[in-house]
């Protein structure tokens, strides 16, 4: 685990001590230092990480729970104590509240599932914005279309940030659930989930609130949130893929009927009857990613290390950085400038496909995203096939977005 503090006294300073956690960075890319810019996608994985993972294969592998032999035994403490992690992490008021889950979108579709579906009569309404990713889109669609209900859906403003104004229009007698992006992959805009919790509750509509994008970047506190559910992915918090956590209001969670049958996830079974196990387990049928799970704890621990004040300062001092570095280009339009917004900047440049962009980029050892970034009604809002998103992870640094800028320079000189 890394030592060194983040200096956030000197605005994007050399993040070269974080940088050298993270193996894959210091292989070069093109010949070039890899500048990856894609952490909104997935970020990288640094060395304690990949290094729990492979310590849970190599000294004490087994399956969770029912044995009584020591690896067992050690396995199953070592997944579970990531609960207590998750906790901290997110300040839960109970390690009961933390479900372990394969990562967001798995998340929303079992709150739409079990939370949700059985609440939706015909005509109600699922309020949701317009800058979700189509992982808090299409599990809306498809219980509100198996239920009669209606999917609402708050505008966007000009300038990326979430119309309030539009929301409370849209919040009706007929809004039974809102699920709202707190930072958005896109446009990088951090939504006010506070104060839509509180509006949301004076009503009595309980919110989901999507942390993919903001667990990576910033402190979380579900309570001072005041969420019902709140969710994010392992693989963006430095951690592998195919873990994540669903974090729901205990009296919630035990109000819920499973969203999956099999192992783990019951008291007792007969051909007649199932008595499910209390919350978290009833809602982690099946042998987990124990692995995974257990090097996500690493991951939480790592940021902390770190400390998410500090990387926010860090991700912010780089994003003012880009922009200004962005802002000398005429023709270069980002998409998504709402104040005090995450490290994410999405632009077009005119007459340039960012495909033909993002490839160039690839040989200049620039990796970025390209495209619509699970997005597609956003880009409709903005009228734009795609973008080029930039986005920082704590391991970036201004060199990095200065092969941005000199890989756009080559661009420019190739295609315009
Ligand atoms: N929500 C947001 C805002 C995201 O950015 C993402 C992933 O990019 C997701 C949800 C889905 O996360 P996952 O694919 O890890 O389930």
């Amino acid at each position: 685990m890394s030592a060194h503090p983040i200096n956030d006294s000197r605005p994007g300073a050399d993040m070269a001590p974080y940088r050298a956690d993270f193996p894959v960075l210091q292989r070069p890319m093109n010949g070039r230092r890899l500048a990856f810019l894609d952490s909104a996608a997935s970020a990288q994985k640094p060395q304690c990480v990949i290094d729990a993972e492979r310590d849970c294969y190599e000294q004490y592998y087994a399956n969770i729970h029912r044995g009584v032999y020591q690896l067992s035994q050690r396995s199953t403490q070592a997944f579970e104590n990531v609960r207590g992690t998750v906790k901290r992490f997110i300040n839960a008021a109970d390690e009961r509240e933390v479900v372990f889950v394969r990562g967001a979108t798995e998340a929303i579709n079992l709150v739409a599932q079990s939370f949700v579906r059985p609440r939706l009569q015909p005509g109600d309404e699922v309020l949701i914005t317009g800058m979700e990713h189509h992982a808090n889109i299409v599990p809306w669609q498809l219980v509100t279309e198996a239920t009669g209900a209606k999917l609402v859906v708050a505008p966007v403003l000009d300038d990326g940030s979430l119309d309030m104004d539009g929301l409370r229009e849209r919040i009706s007698e007929r809004t039974r659930f809102m699920s709202v992006v707190h930072v958005s992959n896109t446009l990088g805009t951090i939504n006010p989930v506070e104060t839509i919790t509180a509006l949301a509750h004076e009503r009595g509509i309980p919110v989901l609130v999507d942390g993919a994008q903001s667990a990576p970047h910033m402190p979380v506190d579900v309570q001072a949130m005041g969420a019902d559910f709140y969710t994010f992915s392992a693989h963006k918090t430095y951690g592998p893929s195919g873990s994540g956590i669903l974090w729901g209001r205990l009296e919630h969670l035990e109000a819920m009927p499973p969203y999956q049958g099999g192992g783990d996830m019951i008291r007792t079974v007969t051909f007649e009857r199932t008595e499910y196990a209390p919350p978290p387990q009833r809602f982690e049928a099946g042998t987990p990613n124990i692995a995974g799970v257990i090097a996500m704890g690493a991951g939480l621990e790592y940021m902390e290390s770190v400390g998410r004040e500090a990387i926010l300062a860090h991700e912010q001092s780089l994003l003012a950085y880009a922009n200004e570095r962005l802002a000398a280009w005429d023709d270069l339009h980002v998409i998504g400038t709402a104040p005090g917004k995450a490290g994410v900047v999405s632009f077009v440049i005119d007459g340039i496909h960012p495909h033909d962009m993002g490839t160039i980029l690839d040989m200049e050892g620039v990796a970025v995203r390209v495209g619509h970034h699970c997005t597609q009604p956003l880009m409709e809002r903005f009228n734009v096939p795609a973008t080029v998103r930039a986005s920082f992870g704590l391991y970036n640094d201004r060199e990095d977005v200065d092969a941005l800028i000199d890989g756009l320079t080559k661009v420019k000189s190739l295609l315009a």
